[in-house]
């Protein structure tokens, strides 16, 4: 059954209806099974139904969902000490949210109160971030208009003002963009949802600068790079980890399924006062009432552990260049190229090497190929297929995965 008399039609829906997860496979109400390099769009990171995760799960609930954020919560302390310390490693503070989206607003307000407290030499505030052509950055009215993708702001404008979009890695471009408004730069390590395309340490050495410079926020958004998915604890540290970001936010893979996002704000000087970034945002500046629930932290925590236990980053990391390096060992005539790092990796499809059907886009058209033939990927933009496994996915999975892959793609062309 797959009707959708009741719900909303925001999607563009694929034709099975899922049942039930176990690792890396995915099994639909028909019972088929499918080799799962979707992990529900990167955030499944120790795959379905871990028995860490689970096992948190239950017992949390039996003790406590849900009390409000008017009283303190240990477990809330708990996982913001272990992102801080072995995630950021950088010192800072955390806000609890619920997505992505919500974790970019978080840090657009971050963004703007600092503007207020550091405004322009005419003492008007700063309110302007600078994103980037084919970043995603979620569909909230706030996050949405940092977006630089024309297609997602059909007839909602008018937008949230506020947003300058340049494109990415073009170091001439961001500084000829920054103005007197200017309080940020906000960008993915890798654009996910944009075409996979990692940002060259070049260009985030040059973003760190900028910001130095001209006294701007460094804003990463982690949402999909973060939690080990790219071959280190954070997506900016696979890119270029000698830079110190201000502002991050996350959510996708932290909770491993459970609905959970948060965002961190360096405790770095922001004065000459040595006044801490994280200060800013006092009682009553920001909140959320499912924010950061004894439940959501428990899956976090059992998450962000089971991660750091098991190496995931460096397991990724590994996992990720076998990926790259089978893949371009097929030498197809329809694969241009393999991008990204860890398990977020693009396959690059060649235009004009095949044909696509009316409707659809090269990508659209082999992630169908692919559910067919019993994989699931993900498209990313119109050109490429993502693979985004579990970061614990087994090695002979990963392996059946890629057989289906290069099955799918030799027919092609
Ligand atoms: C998915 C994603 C978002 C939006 O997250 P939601 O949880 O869907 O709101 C934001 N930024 C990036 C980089 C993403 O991949």
């Amino acid at each position: 059954m797959n009707t959708q008399a009741h719900v909303l039609p925001t999607y563009g829906r694929a034709p099975i209806s899922a049942a039930r997860g176990e690792g890396s496979y995915l099994y639909d109400t028909e019972g088929r099974r499918y080799v799962d390099f979707c992990a529900g769009i990167a955030t499944c990171s120790l795959g379905h139904c871990h028995p860490v995760l689970v096992e948190a799960l239950c017992k949390q609930a039996h003790e406590l969902m849900h009390c409000s954020n008017l009283y303190a919560i240990p477990q809330q302390e708990e996982l913001a000490a272990l992102i801080v310390e072995k995630i950021v490693g950088i010192p800072g503070r955390v806000f609890f949210c619920n997505s992505g989206a919500e974790a970019n607003d978080g840090i657009i307000k971050v963004a703007r109160r600092f503007g207020h407290r550091r405004p322009a030499a005419d003492g008007s505030p700063r309110y302007e971030v600078i994103t980037f052509n084919k970043s995603f950055h979620g569909r909230t009215l706030g996050s949405m208009a940092a977006t630089g993708q024309a297609k997602i702001q059909v007839e909602f404008d008018p937008l949230l003002v506020g947003f300058k979009y340049v494109d990415f890695n073009d170091a001439e471009a961001l500084r000829a963009a920054i103005s007197k408004e200017t309080c940020g730069i906000m960008l993915e390590a890798i654009q996910g949802e944009g075409g996979v395309n990692p940002a060259t340490p070049e260009f985030m050495q040059t973003v760190a600068e900028l910001c130095r410079e001209h006294d701007l926020l460094f804003m990463v958004d982690e949402v999909q790079c973060g939690f080990g998915r790219c071959g280190a604890p954070m997506g900016w540290q696979a890119v270029c980890p000698t830079v110190q970001p201000d502002l991050i936010s996350c959510a996708k893979g932290i909770g491993g399924g459970f609905p959970m996002g948060c965002f961190w704000v360096s405790n770095r000087a922001m004065d000459e006062a040595g006044t801490e970034l994280s200060s800013i945002m006092g009682p009553g500046s920001h909140g959320s009432t499912f924010g950061g629930t004894p439940l959501a932290c428990s899956a976090g925590l059992a998450v962000v552990k089971e991660i750091l236990a098991a190496d995931l980053p460096a397991r990724a990391a590994a996992l990720g260049e076998k990926v790259k390096a089978e893949v371009e060992s097929w030498n197809l005539p329809v694969v241009e190229c393999v991008r990204g790092h860890g398990l977020l990796r693009g396959v690059g499809l060649r235009a004009g090497s095949f044909t696509v059907p009316e409707g659809t886009t090269p990508a659209g058209y082999v992630n169908s190929l692919c559910m067919q033939a019993g994989l699931l990927a993900c498209p990313a933009g119109p050109d490429t297929l993502r693979l985004i496994p579990a970061l614990t996915v087994p090695e002979e999975v990963l392996a059946e995965g890629l057989n289906i892959l290069k099955n799918v793609l030799s027919q092609l062309g």
